[in-house]
């Protein structure tokens, strides 16, 4: 039975390692199931027919989860870990939304000391800089992008400074 307590979409907390995916599930702090590489193959299938379905709404996975999957409806991508690079980065995140709905990806920082100089960059808290362009440096070595665009979802610098082209619709807060 759908929980209407809950928001609608579904959930991917990716983390870099089996021991922290193991240990997000097993806390039991909510619903979840675990994705990783060192799963059989059929338990691996079974869990992602059951998050297509809607039956499990949250995979707390490593970038195990990936390749090969596709699923329109994935709300917000959490790194729960510091994320590698740019490039791992940008693929994870881009799983968000792949229907064009409004959707998330947030990284927790939790006093990590950043290895990588791209991710600290993107990660700056004092950046003054719309997010897409690092992600669009790295993924596509484009450098054609200020800000976020229209028809796109503002990141959270573009809809804070209003830099938006008027079309650009903002995320709401909820
Ligand atoms: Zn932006």
């Amino acid at each position: 039975m759908r929980d209407t307590t809950q928001p609608e979409g579904k959930v991917v907390m990716m983390c870099e390692s089996k021991d922290t995916v193991r240990e997000i599930v097993e806390a039991r702090l909510f619903p979840c199931e675990m994705f990783h590489a060192d799963l059989p193959d059929e338990v691996k299938e079974e869990t992602l027919d059951e998050f297509r379905v809607g039956s499990i709404r949250v995979i707390v996975a490593t970038g195990a989860f990936g390749m090969g999957i596709d699923i329109p409806n994935i709300r917000l991508i959490v790194h729960v870990d510091n994320p590698r690079n740019m490039r791992d980065y940008g693929q994870a995140s881009g799983r968000a939304g792949r229907d064009g709905l409004p959707s998330r990806a947030i990284i927790i920082r939790g006093g990590i000391d950043f290895k990588n100089e791209l991710v600290s960059r993107y990660m700056d808290p004092e950046r003054r800089e719309c997010r897409r362009i690092e992600i669009d440096r790295y993924l596509d070595g484009s450098t054609a992008r200020a800000r976020c665009e229209e028809g796109e979802y503002a990141c959270d610098w573009c809809a804070d400074s209003g830099r938006t082209d008027a079309a650009v619709e903002t995320i709401p807060a909820t």
